[in-house]
Formats: structure tokens, sequence, C-alpha cells
């Protein structure tokens, strides 16, 4: 059995439904702080907080666990910003009451959801894993701390880990009812799709005089379902018996958020609205991952890397989310590796 820390949110829930694809009995610990309870079935679902060291104990004692998947955590860079303490709290200590409890039960593989956020600011495009890690704010401190921990208890006590280092993720899965749905939203594409749907009035640019093609900032986006088929490869690995290794997870592609508005109004045939502000403070202007690690050696390939794809399944889900039927609509349809999206 496998317990998906975080399985209530959105990555979570989709490594969650991509692990009983694949076929793990699967348990999901979630304090439902920003997690769905309606993301999860709620027979698998246990609401522990990462802090309850009791709630663990009980947890491990009771259930065969064989692995951890690692996803609970605070991710909002600003926030991290503005309360610091939530997120060495959360992030560190929430892990170190894990990770101990993982030991206690002889519980010794683990999968982590990392970020790029651990890099900084980049010194070449495309980062490699060996690009050196110098984050430029909590949130990323955090995150490197845990591989720091992670790191350490392998050496002390034997653990093995993968840890995942994520670039942007973004879409939604194309058949099941679940997706980006965050509280405050700070992430670029729902937002445009949220201005494409009338729910904002407008998206605003930050930043147009960025050393990029068009002047506004590059991202790496890589859909959430090849996210989670990751998870999966990385978790058969270290079932396997390899040793711990890091990996990116990105497409190697770049996109501007010019590109991003562009895509969303002709995925969604709707205008949006788009101011120009100030930059964002902390944000590189180009942020693009290698993942040729991940490819090499766990064999992942994403199977839905072009923007056009990304954008419609997010689309799809965020009108489902708002639950907004317009008369004369058409659903979109895409053809992604021959997977037809469901319309709504
Ligand atoms: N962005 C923007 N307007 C917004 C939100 C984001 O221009 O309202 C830009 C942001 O500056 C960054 C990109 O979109 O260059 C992706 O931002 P997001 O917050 O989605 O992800 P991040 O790269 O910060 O993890």
């Amino acid at each position: 059995m496998i317990l998906v820390t975080g399985g209530a949110g959105y990555i979570g829930s989709h490594v969650v439904l991509a692990l009983e694809e694949a076929g793990f009995a699967v348990l999901v610990l979630d304090n439902l702080h920003h997690g769905h309870r309606e993301f999860v079935s709620p027979d698998l679902l246990l609401t522990v907080d990462l802090e309850d060291r009791q709630g663990l104990a009980a947890l491990f004692a009771r259930y065969p666990i064989e692995a951890v998947v690692h996803m609970a955590a605070f991710a909002y860079v600003g926030e991290s910003v503005r309360r610091p303490e939530l997120y060495y709290r959360n992030n560190i200590y929430g892990t170190l009451c894990l990770l101990e409890a993982m030991v206690a039960a002889d519980v010794r593989t683990i999968v982590f959801s990392s970020t790029c956020a651990t890099y900084g600011e980049p010194e070449e495009i495309p980062l490699s894993e060996n690009h050196p890690q110098r984050p430029v704010n909590p949130y990323g401190a955090t995150k490197l701390a845990v591989e720091r921990m992670l790191g350490d208890f392998g050496a002390a006590y034997g653990l093995r880990s993968v840890i995942f280092r994520y670039f942007n993720a973004a879409g939604a899965h194309p058949h099941a009812r679940i997706g980006e749905d965050h509280n405050p939203e700070t992430h670029l594409i729902p937002l445009v799709l949220d201005a494409a749907l009338g729910v904002r009035p407008h998206v605003t640019i930050f930043g147009e005089d960025y050393d990029t093609p068009d002047g506004t900032c590059v991202r790496d986006y890589i859909h959430v379902c090849d996210l989670a088929d990751a998870h999966i490869l990385g978790l058969k690995y270290l079932l396997a018996g390899h040793p711990s290794r890091t990996f990116n997870l990105g497409n190697g592609n770049g996109f501007s958020v010019r590109k991003v508005i562009d895509t969303v109004e002709q995925v969604s045939g709707q205008s949006v609205q788009v101011r120009v502000g100030a930059r964002r403070p902390g944000d590189p202007a180009i942020l693009v991952g290698s993942a040729s690690r991940a490819r090499q050696i766990l064999g992942w390939k994403p199977q839905y890397p072009d923007l056009e794809t990304i954008v419609a399944t997010a689309w799809n889900w965020h009108r489902y989310r708002f639950g907004r039927q317009t008369s004369g609509y058409v659903p979109v349809i895409v053809k992604a590796q021959g997977i037809p999206l469901v319309g709504v």
C-alpha cells in the first residue's frame, strides 16, 4: 500500500488516480487545509495532519505501507515571503514528523515533490539537476531543506528517495473531475481561464520588459498527468531497489505569458482582457528545465507536451468547475495521443 500525503490537492489527486490505474493500493493523508475532499474517494482519505505524531504512528501501525509519496506542503511563493513561519513549520517540521514516523515503522522508501524554485536565479537554461541551488524565497528554501533532510536520513537510516523538482504544473485530467483550484489563485493559466470565463475582469501581465522574445516571462508548463506518470515510474524505480536520485520534471519547452494568453483565447474562443503591470519580485525571465535524466533513467515521456492540449484540459476543468453552460457552447475536444477530451 502506498501512502500519498497531500493526495487531495491538485497534483496529489492526479497522482492518486495514476497509482490506482497502475494497480497500487492507495491511502491518502490530507489535512484538507488546501486539499479538496471531493477529489478523493472517501474510503481512501485520512484527515491526519503531518504534525500529529500520534496520528502518524497509529496510521503506520495500522496499514501495511510500503512507500510514501510525499506531496503535502504549502506552495504559495508570495505567502512564503510574507509568512515564512507557516512554511518552515508545515514543510520542514511536518516532513520531519513524517520521516521519523516512517523510520520508526521501518518504511524507508519515499517519493518527494520538490520544485524548480530550489534553483533560484538560473545561471543557464535549460536547468539541469546539477545547477546550483540558491532559492530566492522561503518556499524554495523549505523544499531545499527537505531535500537535504532526505539525504541525511538516507545516510543515517537507509531511507531511499526519489526527489522530483517540478517546473510549472498545469492542465487537468482529461476524464476525471479534478483540476487546479487554489484559494487564492495565483497561477497564470487558471487566472487567464478565469478571465476567459468572465469570472475575473482581466489578467495582468507581470512585466513586459524582460529579455525574452516578446518581453514577457517564459516558463516550462508540464501537464499534471505527465507529472503523475513520473511518480509511478519513480516509485517503481525505488521499489526495484535502485538508489536515491533527483529528477527534474518539465517538458523542456518554454512558453511566454503572452503565448499562454493567446492559447487560452484560441482554445476557449473567448477574448481575454489584458493589462500590463509591474514585474513580480523574484520572477526570473526564463525558467525551463531539462528532464533528460528522467527520460533516460525512468523512461519518462510526457504525453501532453503541447500548450494547446495543456490549456484545453484546464479549460474543460474550469468550465466544469464554474458550472457555466452557455447556450451554443461547443465543448473543446482535442485529441492528445488519441485520447479524446471530455466535453462538459
Ligand atoms: N504571471 C502573470 N500574471 C499573473 C500570474 C502570473 O504575468 O497574474 C506570470 C508570472 O510572472 C510568471 C508566469 O506568469 O512569469 C507563471 O507564473 P505562475 O505564478 O503561474 O507560476 P510560477 O512560475 O511563479 O511558479
